[in-house]
C-alpha cells in the first residue's frame, strides 16, 4: 500500500460507514462505462461525510461525490483519489408545503412522496434518473423548469468540511449548472404548491409518455451529451449534420434523439469521446457552431 493510501485508511479508520480500495465505477454509471477509483467511500452521516472532506483535505487527495451516475463518463483508467457516495443520506421529511431531502434520494422516490402528500412543482424533473445531491450540482431541468425554480435552502459542505446552511439567494444557478463551486450538497429543501394527486399523477404520465416518444429512456447512456446553444437545440443541429447512428466502436448516436449516445454494450470512454469530436467537428461545419459538453468527464485531462 502507498503512504498516502496507508494514511487515509488509518484517517478513516472510525468512519461510520463503508470504505473499499479499487472499485470499479461501471456499474455506478447509467452508461456502464469506466474504470475502478482509487477509493470509495459511502458514509452513513453527514457527519461522517464532513470527516471524509477534511482527511481528503489534509491528505491532498483529490474527491469526487458521485449522485445516480446518470451525468458521468468515467475514463477507461478510472479516477484517482477518492470518491464519495451519499446514498445513505436518503430521507425526506415534510414541512407543511417543504419537503427537505437527503443527497442520496433519487429524484423518482422524491416525485413519487411528492405527489402522495399533494405537492406538486417538481413533476418537471420527471424522467431524469438523478440523486437530489446531483440534480442539485447539474440544475438538472426540462423545457418546464429547473431544480432551483423550487429550492429553498441548501445543507452544504464547504470545501474545508464546514457544514453550512445556505439560503437560495446565496446561489446563481445557471443552465445545467448550480453553482455549488466545490460545496458537497448534503440536504436540500423545496416548496411546493398543494394539488390533487391524481392531477399531479397525470402531469407525470403525460410527461413520462412524452420522454418515451422521443428518448431512448431505456438504453444505456448520460441523457443528453450538449448543451444546448443559446437559442437552439443540439439535438436539432446533430440531427440535421446527419449525425444520427454514427458510431465509434460500441457507442452509438441514438436514432431516436441525436443528442443521446447510447453505449451497445461493448462501448468504452475512448469510444465516447471519439464520437464526441466526430459529431461536434461536422457539427461544426455545417453550423459554425462549437458544442459544449453537458456530461461530467472523471479522469480525463482538463476534465473534473
Ligand atoms: C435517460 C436520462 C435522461 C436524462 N434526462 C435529463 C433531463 O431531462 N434533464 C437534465 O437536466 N438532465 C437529464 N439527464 C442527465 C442527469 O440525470 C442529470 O444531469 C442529473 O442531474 C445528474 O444527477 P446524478 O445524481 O446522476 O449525478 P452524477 O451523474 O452522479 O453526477 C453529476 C455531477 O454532479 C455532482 N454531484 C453529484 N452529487 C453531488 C452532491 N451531493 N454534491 C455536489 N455535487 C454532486 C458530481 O460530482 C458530478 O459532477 C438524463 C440522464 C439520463 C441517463
Amino acid at each position: 500500500m502507498a503512504a498516502n493510501d496507508r494514511r487515509l485508511s488509518l484517517a478513516l479508520e472510525g468512519l461510520r460507514g463503508a470504505v473499499r480500495q479499487n472499485v470499479s465505477l461501471q456499474s455506478m454509471t447509467h452508461l456502464r462505462i469506466g474504470g475502478s477509483a482509487d477509493w470509495l467511500v459511502e458514509p452513513y452521516t453527514e457527519v461522517d461525510a464532513q470527516t471524509v472532506v477534511r482527511v481528503c483535505r489534509d491528505l491532498d487527495l483529490p474527491l469526487r461525490v458521485l449522485g445516480g451516475g446518470s451525468n458521468l463518463l468515467v475514463a477507461d483508467e478510472g479516477v484517482r483519489g477518492v470518491v464519495m457516495r451519499l446514498d445513505a443520506l436518503n430521507r425526506v421529511v415534510r414541512d407543511d408545503v417543504r419537503l427537505t431531502a437527503g443527497a442520496g434520494v433519487t429524484v423518482p422516490s422524491l416525485l413519487r412522496g411528492a405527489r402522495d402528500c399533494g405537492l406538486a412543482g417538481l413533476e418537471i424533473l420527471t424522467g431524469v434518473p438523478a440523486m437530489v445531491g446531483g440534480a442539485v450540482a447539474m440544475n438538472a431541468g426540462t423545457l418546464d423548469g429547473e431544480t432551483f425554480d423550487h429550492l429553498v435552502s441548501l445543507t452544504v459542505l464547504q470545501p474545508d468540511g464546514e457544514l453550512t446552511v445556505l439560503g437560495r439567494e446565496d446561489f446563481a444557478p445557471r443552465y445545467r449548472d448550480g453553482g455549488l463551486a466545490g460545496r458537497i450538497c448534503l440536504h436540500a429543501t423545496f416548496e411546493l404548491t398543494p394539488d390533487d394527486p391524481q392531477r399531479i399523477f397525470e402531469r407525470f404520465e403525460a410527461s413520462l409518455k412524452r420522454r418515451n416518444a422521443t428518448q431512448p429512456v431505456t438504453e444505456r447512456s448520460v441523457g443528453c451529451v450538449f448543451r444546448n446553444p443559446e437559442g437552439d437545440s443540439a439535438g436539432r443541429l446533430i440531427e440535421r449534420s446527419g449525425c444520427k447512428l454514427m458510431r465509434r466502436g460500441g457507442v452509438v448516436v441514438s436514432g431516436k434523439h441525436a443528442n443521446y449516445f447510447v453505449n451497445e454494450g461493448e462501448g468504452t470512454a475512448a469510444d465516447f469521446l471519439g464520437l464526441v469530436d466526430d459529431v461536434r467537428e461536422r457539427v461544426r461545419q455545417e453550423f459554425g457552431v462549437e458544442l459544449e459538453l453537458e456530461v461530467q468527464l472523471w479522469g480525463f485531462d482538463g476534465g473534473d
